[in-house]
């Protein structure tokens, strides 16, 4: 591609809107531009990166076996509300009505039409089978960030195993965890692989993987001594066992005129650190009334709570809830002697005694709580979310807590949505058998940005060989040279017919200009050539990674580029 015909609109500017450095970066190097807000064009350089990624995918998929569909983004109601998820994804769906009146949802996620398709499926002897598509999703998130890290139109590639038996479905997991690292490690990102919470998809396991970095809006508890990795939403830290000192006989009720917090009564009442006072939360989980007990030093994990509760929805109960509840306001509530309502604790807890709490009286408060025997526990459930140094689970090192971006999901579903769209095989036995699946999603664009964060620099994007929208840019310093723009050219047609990917800078711009683009859109490779070097039958090299350089002899340049590029590339192979 000659750049003086390519669409590239680079800009002087950062973005004013845009804080994650992958959105600065893929606006301004001309490689993504937003038409509202979530919605985002593809630029020809964007369009590359993302083909190369659809290619790395579409590799690792045929090599786990997958076969590739095409699946429509217009959906039938009928068939979401089939699942249940017609109500359930509320409005982060997409809903339109075609002009007869029918409800139509646009494909947020496409479990409801594989296990449709695989209702044709008859006999084990067909399975397993791996189904996949590269494809546009649409989700109305309450929220679009960075770019397009979180966007409402993306292209995913989701695949959806089919097997007869759990064993089976094992087994596909484990391929495509292993075809998860291979990508990541092809795309020249590490991505971490977590466990994670399977919130509204339905199943009973699930894997993330997390590439760290701040722009992400996950976070991710891991421990570099086990190698524990676990999303907060569903990590969790050893339990600690506490000597408490000997209370009261009994709670013991105190005044406590305006403390309304944790910190309030720690800094009020000697004795009263935070890790000695219970924290009590009302909840409202599936319109039922519940209060929540935990260390006042732990935070609540919403996402622990609805999956320790198989609840679908949980709220803090609003004011007038809570006073309806427990008597009292916010500030003030205890779980001691609480029988009207439900009392869920968090496992820490079991055997505390001695701790101070709410009297469920406005400004009184207790010392001398005993769980066991001042609390009716309806549930003891893993309800905190760890922070950073809390134990791990698994060796008791210290656990570190770190943002990350979520690029790949992948869930062991199990036969829910087979059993709804009646994907039943024979067994051996001839006995019907729902198909067990799971499915697997990586977004592209998101991953795209995902590499951007990892591999930048002050000047712009560093790209992996791999995932470059090009791998080499020949910058002619003097286009009006006409002996510079000679060796260019015909440095350019060696490479492309060598199969290299080339962007020729024949721009009649200052060099600096050049040099500067260049590097705002992270060619892995640039070439140099100018009169000076020219004359001396001389090119520059250099990688934009590490900014070495040395000069190539003009007449061996096309050569030993070939050479360089092969190597990079089958690096990631
Ligand atoms: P998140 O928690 O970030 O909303 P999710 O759990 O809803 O993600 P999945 O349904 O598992 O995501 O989708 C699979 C993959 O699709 C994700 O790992 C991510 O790479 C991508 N993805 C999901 N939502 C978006 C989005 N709004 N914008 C861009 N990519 C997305
Ligand atoms: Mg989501």
């Amino acid at each position: 591609m000659r750049w003086s015909n390519a669409f590239i609109p680079t800009l002087r500017e950062d973005p004013a809107d845009a804080e994650a450095v992958s959105h600065r970066l893929l606006v301004r190097a001309g490689y993504v531009r937003q038409l509202m807000s979530g919605v985002y064009s593809l630029l020809p350089l964007g369009f590359r990166v993302v083909a190369k990624i659809s290619g790395i995918l579409r590799e690792e998929m045929d090599r786990i076996g997958a076969q590739e569909f095409r699946l429509p983004a217009l959906h039938p109601a009928a068939l979401w509300q089939r699942s249940g998820r017609w109500e359930h994804m509320g409005e982060e769906m997409f809903r339109l009505q075609d002009r007869k009146g029918a409800d139509v949802g646009l494909g947020m996620t496409h479990e409801e039409v594989f296990a449709n398709l695989a209702a044709e499926l008859r006999s084990y002897k067909q399975l397993p089978q791996i189904w996949y598509q590269i494809q546009t999703k649409f989700r109305d998130e309450p929220r679009p960030k960075s770019g397009v890290l979180r966007v409402r139109e993306f292209t995913m590639k989701d695949s959806y195993s089919l097997d007869v038996d759990e064993q089976g479905l094992d087994a596909a997991f484990t391929r495509h965890f292993e075809a998860y690292r291979r990508i990541f490690s092809r795309c020249g990102v590490e991505a971490l692989a977590v466990e994670a919470s399977s919130g509204a998809m339905g199943g009973n396991e699930s894997i993330e993987f997390m590439v760290r970095s701040d722009a992400g809006e996950d976070d991710v508890a891991s421990c570099e001594a086990c190698g524990y990795a676990a999303n907060v939403e569903k990590a969790t830290s050893s339990l600690v066992a506490v000597e408490d000192e000997a209370g009261p006989e009994a709670p013991e009720k105190f005044a406590t005129p305006g403390v309304h917090s944790i910190d309030e009564l720690a800094a009020f009442e000697a004795g009263a650190v935070p890790t000695r006072q219970l924290k009590s939360l009302v909840y409202v989980l599936d319109g039922e009334v519940r209060l929540l007990v935990l260390r006042g030093d732990h935070p609540l994990s919403e996402q622990k709570l609805l999956d320790g509760t198989g609840a679908r929805e949980a709220r803090p109960a609003s004011e007038e809830e809570i006073r309806a509840a427990l008597g009292a306001g916010a500030g003030s509530l205890g779980a001691v002697g609480v029988s009207a309502i439900p009392v869920y604790a968090d496992l820490a807890l079991q055997g505390r005694s001695n701790l101070f709490t709410g009297a469920n009286e406005d400004g009184f408060h207790l010392r001398g709580v005993d769980l066991t025997r001042d609390v009716e526990v309806e549930k003891w459930l893993d309800l905190r979310e760890v922070s950073a140094g809390a134990p791990c689970p698994l060796c008791d090192a210290p656990l570190r807590v770190e943002r990350a971006i979520e690029v790949g999901h992948i869930f062991k579903l199990g036969t829910r949505y087979s059993e709804v769209f009646g994907a039943e095989v024979l067994d051996e036995t001839s006995a019907k058998r729902p198909i067990v699946m799971g499915s697997y999603g990586i977004g592209l664009e998101r991953a795209m940005a995902a590499i951007v964060e990892r591999c930048h620099d002050e000047n712009g994007i560093v790209w992996p060989v791999a995932v470059a929208p090009y791998e080499v840019v020949i910058s002619v310093v003097k286009p009006k040279d006409v002996e510079s723009l000679e060796a260019a050219n015909s440095l350019y047609e060696s490479l492309v017919a060598e199969g290299v990917e080339v962007l020729l800078d024949d721009r009649n711009e200052r060099p600096g200009v050049k040099f500067k683009d260049a590097d705002l859109i992270g060619i892995p490779y640039r070439v140099t050539v100018g009169p000076r070097g020219l004359a001396e039958g001389k090119l520059e090299w250099k990688a934009r990674r590490g900014g070495e350089s040395r000069d190539l002899d003009l007449h061996k340049a096309a050569g030993s580029i070939v050479e360089t590029v092969l190597e990079e590339r089958s690096r990631s192979l």
